[in-house]
């Protein structure tokens, strides 16, 4: 059974993901505090570093870490593509844009370590994907508690993060745990009917099914 910790970082506040078994974890979405994180790690090893996406408030932290612990970084492609894009955007609210070590690149039904899963879930970013454990996903800005990540910055696409969190309430349980990169812990049953933006009710078009690619 996997154990799911969470480090609130940096300006936005994004959670911070340690996926562990036993003494063995992966990070997900460092976006700040390099030295929190550690601290949470304590003594046990990290396997990797993963971002759900390359919005710089999920990856401040990682160039640290990889560099630190000597572990690779995995990330989708096409957020890669869009790395200067990103960086423009950081620097126009005032952020310091995060210097990223090359990527291994991750897509639709990518095996991370700890038996984690990647499923492509667009929307938010090109490049956006969520990550499924043994009875939880962790979603990044594609599905928060109540919401969903914002389409109005650069390579997002409503309808494409539409198909992505309908494709989720239909692929997953609805007991499934959702951990969001901000703000409070959900569930897939939850989201399906409470969702202020996407609730289930969205996807009766037939859309969702077939959407990751
Ligand atoms: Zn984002
Ligand atoms: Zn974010």
């Amino acid at each position: 059974m996997l154990n799911v910790e969470v480090v609130v970082v940096g300006p936005l506040e994004t959670n911070c993901y340690l996926v562990c078994d036993g003494n063995s974890c992966v990070i997900i979405d460092p976006g700040d505090e390099a030295e929190s994180i550690l601290n949470a790690l304590s003594n046990r090893r990290a396997l990797a570093v993963v971002a759900t996406h390359l919005h710089f408030d999920h990856v401040g932290a990682v160039k640290e870490l990889t560099e630190r612990l000597g572990i690779p970084f995995m990330a989708h492609r096409l957020d890669w593509e869009l790395k200067k894009i990103f960086d423009e955007l950081a620097t126009r609210w005032g952020f310091t844009k995060p210097k990223l070590p090359e990527p291994v690149f991750v897509s639709e039904g990518s095996e991370l370590p700890l038996n984690l899963r990647v499923i492509h879930t667009p929307g938010h970013t090109p490049g956006s994907i969520s990550i499924i454990g043994d009875d939880f996903v962790i979603t990044g800005d594609t599905l928060f508690a109540g919401s969903v990540g914002r389409t109005d910055l650069p390579g997002g696409n409503m309808d494409r993060l539409r198909r992505s969190v309908c494709g989720l309430y239909r692929e997953l349980p609805d007991n499934f745990i959702v951990y969001p990169g901000h703000g409070p812990s959900t569930t897939i049953g939850e989201e399906k009917i409470n969702n202020v933006v996407i609730p289930m009710e969205a996807c009766l078009d037939g859309s969702g099914s077939n959407s990751y690619g």
